[in-house]
């Protein structure tokens, strides 16, 4: 399990804000991940939520080297016919009735923040610019993001933090409404919180923001990058709970590998976003709207999304298997669809180390957890060996308590 968490000193010029584990992949195919050392990893990170169609999809390389031949960048003054059918196709599955696409999560996010308060400052309250947000969120690494965030070891050393972001505890509704004031634009939330850990609010949560919202004339926004895309078993998470947002922010799953995002308003929410109030070079061009159009065209097919929550349910149960055979280690399951959380009781870097032991990925959250976030198209034969690999991970894990229990008494 001693594996090299860093490339040696000087050996990199990549700028070292990632401590990288000493592996490098070649090629991939579905749910395989193949290492340069030729070492077969299965692969249930998904490059954190992104290969969402796995890897080499051939729908998806088909697009990408079809459009590559023709075009890939006009910028977004002129009309993008991509675009356009790729905003046609979210918008009839969705609350919304326009997107912006971007070109990352944080991107979408920091549209869907500005959306936000040029809606009260359409309406004449301009004051209007805050946002609740809730402890243990993310929302990316810009400026403002990590302030909306709140992560402190994201936001020291960066200057004077972002101004307009009211953090309360994740699921408390009472202290929302205690947070909303004059200067209140929204609540900003992820319906399951991601990197904080699979966090799951219960449904009386959303539903609660929801209403809270509508009272107070504010908007509700809902940051759906790491849970969009089919990745709960509905296209958006809200769907699961019937709770709709004003602004909604998404990527990750969206380009299925390629780098997209996109954030998405209704008209009313929107009304402020007018010509020239925002802008991107990449956003939306060709190339990547040739990949977002695939990936749309595989998770919207009749059946995908209930086959996702299907295998999510099986991956669930043989994961409940699993902490009910190894309780010294895996101490609660949690999540929706194929986001899926292990609460471990060793601690989460040490279990997500045994299970790369395994040759199998899986990556580390908040509160002590890891997350399992295999491609969608990830079937029973993958669900059966991600449960074979994460058994004998415990079993290693186990051996090293006993050692250690045995070392101790000596
Ligand atoms: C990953 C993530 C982001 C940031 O996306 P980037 O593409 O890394 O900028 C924002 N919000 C959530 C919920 C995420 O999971």
């Amino acid at each position: 399990m001693a594996e090299a968490q860093v490339s040696p000193a000087g050996a990199s010029h990549l700028l070292p804000t990632y401590a990288r584990i000493d592996v490098a992949f070649a090629r991939g195919e579905g749910c395989w991940l193949e290492a340069t050392d030729g070492r077969r990893f299965l692969d249930f990170g998904a490059g954190i939520a992104v290969c969402c169609l796995g890897h080499s999809h051939p729908h998806l390389v088909k697009a990408l080297i079809e459009q590559g031949q023709k075009l890939w960048h006009v910028s977004n003054l002129f009309k993008i016919p991509e675009a356009e059918r790729l905003a046609d196709r979210l918008v009839e599955k969705s609350f919304a009735d326009f997107v912006f696409f971007t070109n990352s999560g944080a991107e979408a996010l920091e549209g869907a923040i500005k959306t936000a308060r040029k809606y009260h400052a359409a309406n004449g309250q301009p004051e209007r610019f805050r946002l609740v947000t809730f402890e243990g969120a993310f929302h990316g690494r810009t400026l403002a993001t990590i302030a909306a965030g709140g992560n402190p070891k994201y936001i020291e050393g960066f200057g004077p933090k972002v101004e307009g972001f009211d953090p309360v505890p994740f699921g408390d509704l009472a202290a929302v409404e205690a947070a909303i004031g004059p200067q209140t634009a929204g609540v900003l939330v992820e319906p399951i919180q991601g990197e904080g850990g699979i966090r799951v609010p219960s449904q009386d949560f959303l539903r609660g923001l929801r209403a809270l919202c509508d009272a107070k004339g504010i908007l509700l926004v809902m940051d759906e990058v790491q849970t969009g895309m089919g990745r709960t078993g509905r296209l958006f998470a809200h769907e699961l709970v019937g709770v709709t947002p004003d602004v909604l922010a998404t990527a990750k799953g969206i380009g299925g590998g390629f780098p997209l995002g996109a954030f998405m308003t209704t008209r009313e929410a929107g009304k402020g976003m007018i010509a020239g109030t925002h802008g991107t070079t990449y956003g939306g061009n060709p190339l990547a709207m040739a990949c977002g159009n695939a990936v749309l065209d595989v998770v919207l097919a009749p059946g995908f999304l209930e086959e996702v929550a299907r295998k999510g349910s099986l991956l669930r149960q043989r994961l409940a298997e699993l902490r009910d055979t190894h309780p010294d280690i895996i101490a609660e399951i949690r999540g929706e669809g194929m986001m899926l959380g292990i609460r471990t009781h060793v601690p989460n870097l040490d279990f997500a180390a045994a299970v790369r032991g395994q040759q199998m990925l899986v990556i580390p959250a908040g509160e002590n957890t890891v997350r399992l976030l295999p491609p969608l198209v990830a079937g029973e034969a993958e669900i059966g060996e991600a449960f074979n690999r994460l058994d004998k991970a415990c079993r290693a894990l186990e051996a090293d308590l006993a050692a250690k229990k045995t070392g101790a008494s000596a």
